[in-house]
């Protein structure tokens, strides 16, 4: 095997405080970005620690026993994200996703929760709300987490071979724990459920049948996600991508798929349902999707802002920057100046690096430099 370098930058260093605009810009709703992207989607992570070690996410060389995370002052407050998380509503979000780190470990996050569930969307619906975890605490906080208000998860799990996913967690957890977790959700109504997988050629492209086989007919959402270039600790190599056109062959050489049209604009997830005899969606035999974030850009229709857990905002997965709120919602800036801070930063906005991913040289856009995903969140 080759060997790898992994370079040791710590990101979250990088990033310009927030300032208010000398026009207020007021919150309509209805704001743009410089291609036109709306802002609907809002990803906060709420803790930088995780109980994993996925060797693509937070690998054990680096992230270790002396690894420096964020102290508790550094991290926001439940109000003060829930503060924000309202100014983003204003602006027009409409969905928002708990993540990390592992978010399950930030320690009575079913108040968060409950919080956020009181936001009303512009147009006065409550927002959809839910969750992207391990699983690991899932069976434990399954009902808390639905009576708070949570209404879905999203758990990930790399594969069904027990010898897989402990090494691909490299912390030696079981698959049967996680499936309890599922089951967990499943029971206290958190769904529909999805499930991710991530595609690495070579270590789990042989667990994608296996796992569409668990899956199919019970109502959970098998997603392949193409493992992606996130962060500067990964050691990315594209020839471990499996892409997703690859993914759907191989399925449908065994379970026929048929394509689905896409549930939302915006979408990350390409949809392809199981197909009966005649060839048509089997609705009880369910879905399955695949995240082509690596082959197949989706910046066009990207309305996805992202808040790290000490209040900076990433205009995009692969930023090498991020925007500081903390500043402002610590001098007790009114609702008002937040909002107007939001819209000055999203009216910027013009990030598209998957579009760009091909025609740049390696780590052009970023320097070598970008924020990790354990650190901003899926
Ligand atoms: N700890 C939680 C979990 O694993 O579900 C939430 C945070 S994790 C960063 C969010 C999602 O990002 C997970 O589904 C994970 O598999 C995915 N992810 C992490 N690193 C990735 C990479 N390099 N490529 C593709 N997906 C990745
Ligand atoms: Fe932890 Fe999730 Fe990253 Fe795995 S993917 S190390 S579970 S944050
Ligand atoms: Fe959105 Fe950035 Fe991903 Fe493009 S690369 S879809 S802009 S997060």
């Amino acid at each position: 095997m080759s060997e790898r370098v992994i370079p040791l930058v710590d990101q979250r260093i990088a990033s310009r405080p927030a300032t208010l605009p000398s026009v207020p810009i007021a919150a309509t709703g209805l704001l743009g970005d410089q291609l036109g992207r709306p802002l609907r989607d809002l990803r906060i992570s709420v803790t930088d620690r995780c109980n994993f070690r996925c060797s693509y996410c937070m690998p054990k060389e680096v992230f270790d026993k002396d690894y420096p995370y964020l102290p508790h002052s550094a991290l926001l407050s439940f109000e003060e994200i829930t503060r924000l998380a309202r100014q983003f509503v204003a602006h027009g979000v409409q969905k928002i996703r708990l993540t990390g780190g592992e978010p399950l470990l930030r320690k009575n996050v079913e108040i968060l929760i409950e919080q956020l569930a009181a936001l009303r969307t512009v147009e006065g619906k409550p927002l959809d709300i839910t969750l992207t975890t391990n699983g690991s605490l899932l069976e434990r906080k399954a009902a808390l987490l639905k009576a708070a208000g949570l209404q879905r998860v999203t758990v990930s799990l790399d594969g069904l071979d027990d010898t897989v996913f402990r090494a691909m967690n490299d912390v030696d957890y079981p698959v049967a724990d996680v499936l309890r977790g599922i089951e967990a959700a499943q029971a206290a109504g958190l769904g529909p459920i999805k499930v991710n997988m991530v595609v690495k050629r070579g270590t789990n492209d042989h667990e994608i049948l296996p796992m569409a086989r668990h899956f199919k007919g019970t109502g959970i959402v098998l997603r392949f996600i193409e493992y992606m270039d996130v962060g500067a600790t990964n050691g990315w190599r594209m020839d471990e991508v499996m892409p997703s056109a690859d993914v759907v062959k191989h399925l449908h050489s065994e379970l026929p798929l048929v394509q689905l049209a896409p549930s939302a604009p915006g979408e990350t997830a390409e949809r392809w349902g199981y197909a009966d005899a005649h060839g048509q969606h089997d609705v009880a035999a369910g879905e399955i999707g695949v995240i082509s974030s690596v082959t197949q850009a989706f910046c066009r229709d990207c309305n996805r802002a992202r808040l790290s857990t000490e209040g900076k905002l990433y205009l995009c997965l692969f930023a090498n920057e991020g925007h500081d709120l903390k500043p402002l919602v610590r001098a007790n800036a009114t609702d008002e100046q937040l909002a107007s801070a939001i819209a000055a930063i999203w009216h910027r906005r013009s990030d598209r690096y998957s579009e760009l991913r091909a025609s740049l040289p390696p780590d052009a856009s970023t320097g070598g430099r970008r924020v990790e995903m354990s650190y901003i969140g899926g």
